[in-house]
């Protein structure tokens, strides 16, 4: 039984990937979507993942089951539909290992899956439901995701959320903001990047952003990655920050989603992560940070993230 669960987006990352001999350009491809990468994340740490999602009846998505088994994610939840084609995206890589996307999405499998296909099985035991937005921008996957949310609560699962904001790509952007907000009320941990912070807050002040979250939502622990910086959180009244760590960044692809990962996989090993102190969850981001780093270091989401060993080693040296 699956530990943490997510649902949403789940696709092939087309990526370039240096010259063939005859100076040709070569392509990797690999899975990615935001949810399916944090479960990867935490299952190459040993959780015990589930994924809910679906994609297309064709060589992709039968790729993308394989993958999510290979890493010992439970695909009891993945369906697969004749409705439409599993969702590709092409990777734009600049030179200093920033990225950019552009979809083959017309719907993608992905976003059809509805709210009557859901079963309450799928979140037994679940501690932790995942989310975030690409499910949310348009029906059916949006009724989905809420529905979702509830069968999680109805376990007592606590809810994680990152919004994964990449507005040029949405159909109706101006509505994102208040798909968002629908569901901060159910969220335990909010995980967002300092421009999410903004864009949800309308405030560029970490501390008082991440308060109005606080109070305006009631939500208790709210992650603010900053990239190579670190990240600042806050746990209730109390606000932290703890410096990242410096690796050799190829690829930042997946780094937020290595971040919430390690997160979850680190809240697993407490027995009630809802009540968490400040100074546990200081340890805790730093845990993040490392994983968020070394996730950096290599190309690629699913393939990039780190073991518990090279966690260990990083934040020793
Ligand atoms: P997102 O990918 O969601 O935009 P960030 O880029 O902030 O999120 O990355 C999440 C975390 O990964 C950061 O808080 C940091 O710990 C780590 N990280 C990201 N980029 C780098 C980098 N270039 N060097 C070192 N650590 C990084």
């Amino acid at each position: 039984m699956s530990e943490v669960v997510a649902l949403g987006e789940l696709l092939i990352d087309f990526t370039p990937a240096g010259k063939s001999e005859k100076g040709n350009q070569l392509f990797e491809t690999n899975p990615g979507g935001a949810p399916a990468n944090v479960l990867a994340a935490v299952a190459r740490l040993g959780g015990k993942t589930g994924f809910i999602g679906k994609v297309g009846a064709d060589q992709f998505g039968h790729f993308l089951q394989e993958v999510l088994q290979g890493l010992g994610i439970d695909t009891s939840g993945l369906l697969v539909t004749n409705e439409a084609q599993t969702t590709l995206a092409f990777v734009h890589l600049t030179a200093d290992g920033d990225r950019s996307f552009s979809f083959y999405r017309d719907p993608g499998a992905d976003v059809l899956l509805c709210a009557d296909e859901l079963r309450a099985e799928w979140f037994g035991h679940t501690r932790f439901f995942h989310f975030s937005s690409n499910s949310l921008t348009a029906e059916p996957a949006r009724s989905a995701t809420h529905k979702a949310i509830q069968l999680a609560k109805a376990q007592k699962a606590l809810i994680s959320f990152d919004p994964n904001i990449r507005l040029p790509l949405w159909k109706e952007p101006h509505r994102i903001k208040e798909q968002i907000e629908a569901c901060l009320p159910h969220v335990d941990f909010l995980k967002v990047s300092r421009e999410e912070l903004e864009f949800v807050t309308g405030c560029s002040d970490l501390s008082e952003g991440t308060l109005w979250l606080h109070d305006k939502f009631g939500i208790r622990v709210i992650f603010v990655t900053l990239g190579v910086e670190g990240c600042y959180f806050r746990v209730g009244e109390q606000t932290g920050m703890q410096a990242g760590y410096t690796v050799k960044t190829v690829d930042t692809t997946g780094a937020g989603d290595a971040f919430c990962g390690a997160v979850l996989y680190r809240l697993l090993q407490i027995s009630d992560p809802a009540a968490c102190e400040v100074e546990q969850l200081a340890e805790i981001v730093d845990f993040a940070n490392a994983a968020g780093a070394l996730s950096t270091a290599k190309m690629g989401a699913i393939p990039a993230m780190p073991t518990f060993a090279q966690i260990e080693q990083l934040r020793k040296t």
